[in-house]
Parts: C-alpha cells; sequence; structure tokens
C-alpha cells in the first residue's frame, strides 16, 4: 500500500539524483560560480543507493527514474541498474542523461535492464550546445541517441528547455527531428529551481505560446486527454507529431505530484522546491533495519503537503527561488542535486 500525504497524493515515483556532478554546465542550471559539490565522503555508495531504494518500494515507490547531476558520470552505473531491475516492486525503470557518454553505456544499460530512456537536447546546433553548455559535446550528444536507438531504447524522450532569444527558434526542427527518428519531444517550460540563478519570467517560453507558435507554423494542434501524474501534456500536429509540454511554470501539476527525490548523499526531498532533505544515509549507516527507515519515510510522506510549484505563482516579482551565495550555502536547493 503506498503512503498517502496530506494532500491524499500516493508515493509512487522516485527520482534517483546518483550524483551530483555534471559534464556539462547548461546556463540554466549550472551557471559558472554557482556549483558547490556535494562532500565524496558523504555520496551513498552504491549498495547503499540501492537499499534505500528497496525501501522505498517497502511504502509504495514502483516507478524509478535514474538522473542526476549526469548519471552516466557514475561508476558502474549499470550494476546499480541491474540491482533495482531486480527489485520485484518496480513497474517501471528509466532514466534521464544528456547521452553524453552514452555511447559505450547503452547496451550494458539495456542488457542491465534499464526500461526507458530519456535524452536532453536543447539545440540542434553544434556552435549553440557550445555556448549553452560550456562544452564541445553535441557530437557525443548525436552518437549517443544513435547507440540508444541501436540498443532498442526507442521511443526516446527526448527533452527540451525552451529559453527565450535562446533556442525558442528551434522547436519546429526539434520536432522534425524527433519525429524523423520516431522519438516523442517534450518542450519544458524553463523553471525557476535552484540553480537558475539568470531566470526571468521574461525567458520563460509558457506552454500557451508553445502551442500558438507551433500552430502558426504547422497548423491546427490537437490536445490529448492525459491523466494521472505524468507531467507532460500530450498534443499532435495535423501530420501525426506527438509532442508533450511540460508546464511546471505556468500550470504545475502539484495536485497530482507522487514524486520523491533520493540524493547522491541519501537525503529524501518530497519537492523540487523543498529546502531540506531527510536524511536516509546516516540511520542507514547506523544499523537501522528496513522497518525502521521505511517507518521514517513513511513518517515523512504522511506530513507532506507541499505544492512548490504552485505557491511560486503566488511570488511577487517572481525572480529565481535561489541566489548564488544560497546555493554554494546549501548545495541541495541546486536541481542538479535534487535530481532534474
Ligand atoms: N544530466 C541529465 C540531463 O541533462 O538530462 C539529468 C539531470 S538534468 C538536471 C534533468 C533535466 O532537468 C534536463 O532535461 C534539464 O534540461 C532539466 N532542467 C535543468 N534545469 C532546468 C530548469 N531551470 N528549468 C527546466 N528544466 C531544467
Amino acid at each position: 500500500m503506498a503512503s498517502l500525504d496530506r494532500l491524499a497524493r500516493p508515493l509512487r515515483s522516485l527520482r534517483v539524483s546518483v550524483t551530483d556532478r555534471c559534464n556539462l554546465r547548461c546556463s540554466y542550471c549550472l551557471p559558472e560560480g554557482s556549483q558547490i559539490w556535494l562532500p565524496k565522503a558523504e555520496i551513498a555508495t552504491l549498495e547503499e543507493l540501492a537499499s534505500l531504494v528497496r525501501i522505498m518500494t517497502l511504502v509504495g515507490t514502483t516507478r524509478v527514474r535514474i538522473t542526476g547531476g549526469e548519471p552516466l558520470l557514475r561508476r558502474d552505473l549499470p550494476t546499480l541498474v541491474r540491482e533495482l531491475a531486480e527489485l520485484p516492486a518496480i513497474q517501471d525503470l528509466s532514466m534521464t542523461s544528456n547521452a553524453v557518454l552514452l555511447r559505450d553505456l547503452a547496451g550494458p544499460l539495456r542488457s542491465a535492464g534499464l526500461g526507458r530512456l530519456t535524452i536532453s537536447i536543447d539545440t540542434l546546433q553544434a556552435s549553440r550546445y557550445t555556448i549553452n553548455t560550456r562544452r564541445d559535446s553535441h557530437a557525443d550528444l548525436l552518437a549517443g541517441i544513435r547507440a540508444a536507438e541501436e540498443a532498442g531504447f526507442t521511443p526516446l524522450k527526448l527533452n527540451t528547455v525552451v529559453l527565450r532569444g535562446t533556442n525558442d527558434d528551434e522547436l519546429v526542427e526539434i520536432l522534425r527531428f524527433g519525429r524523423s527518428r520516431g522519438h516523442q519531444v517534450r518542450f519544458i517550460e524553463y523553471m525557476d529551481v535552484g540553480g537558475a540563478l539568470d531566470w526571468d519570467p521574461g525567458l520563460v517560453v509558457s506552454q500557451s505560446e508553445i502551442l500558438d507558435r507551433l500552430e502558426s507554423e504547422c497548423g491546427p494542434i490537437k490536445a490529448l486527454a492525459t491523466g494521472g501524474s505524468a507531467p507532460a501534456n500530450l498534443f499532435t500536429l495535423p501530420d501525426g507529431t506527438l509532442f508533450g509540454i511540460i508546464a511546471s511554470v505556468t500550470a504545475p501539476f502539484c495536485g497530482a505530484c507522487d514524486r520523491a527525490r533520493l540524493t547522491a548523499d541519501g537525503k529524501l526531498f518530497t519537492c523540487l522546491y523543498a529546502a531540506d532533505g531527510l536524511d536516509l544515509l546516516s540511520p542507514l549507516r547506523a544499523g537501522a533495519t528496513d522497518d525502521d527507515l521505511a517507518a521514517l519515510v513513511d513518517g515523512r510522506w504522511r506530513n507532506r503537503d507541499d505544492h512548490g510549484a504552485q505557491d511560486r505563482l503566488e511570488v511577487p516579482d517572481r525572480g529565481p527561488s535561489a541566489q548564488a551565495v544560497e546555493l554554494r550555502a546549501k548545495p541541495h536547493l541546486g536541481m542538479h542535486t535534487k535530481g532534474g
């Protein structure tokens, strides 16, 4: 039985940030000078992460997404995937990655039991990618996509964070790229999460603007019925292209949020905007039993009433949710630490 929080939302999904490190420096996530990495000694081992995920299944978790930071930077990741894939309670095991290191890892991850893969691709232009990520890895990203296809991770989901003046002129090209390879593109509204130090409402291209722009170029768009806790609203173009929009800024979906986040140092967060997490690694290392740990998680979830993205709608003169100095003092505020 899944634990229910104070708003009757069940605990079903878990994002596991296996590392806070990343091999890209996207301007909206890890801008220059903002990052303080978690101390190495505090990072959970793969065995510890597997134990904590198993404990999460005791209180309802059935869907697990591995993320980061960049999850492929974590050594021996296929070993963790194999352990998680063997947990009988997990019905859906997926990963979000920038794909830069995927060329050599797609096959081993597939063999280890990874079910689905989402790849972040904000631009099709190599020079633009280098400016936005401060790394020259666009060819590796494309090679990673090909490797994922060859390994059988099809269809992929392709995530594109849309920033005004940065990549909002590429919406149609990105949709065509996705469709030509049989993948589903999901446009993500630029969120004011920790790490987005330059966030400004003017830089957000809202769901309705994305739809207007696509409609003017491609013709009438049909909205599909979506339900449950899936974050993306789904649409089709007249030629049948299916795509999603994650409208976390203008139309937050907190009411259906069934998601917890586990950080690489074993802290459980119950909202992307939460300032504090519940330390599960210390009690695990001190010898707490599965039942003890499950009771801790259950208690935390039952007390949960977070609706961070909805609360942000009420903030007057909305700007970044954390400043650089706060991020440096509290690295868990960062999206790369909590797990995107
Ligand atoms: N490194 C992996 C990747 O790039 O997919 C996984 C972690 S990353 C934090 C997960 C997702 O969060 C990516 O699709 C990224 O674009 C998105 N993201 C990061 N900061 C964001 C922001 N400020 N607004 C919206 N999405 C963001």
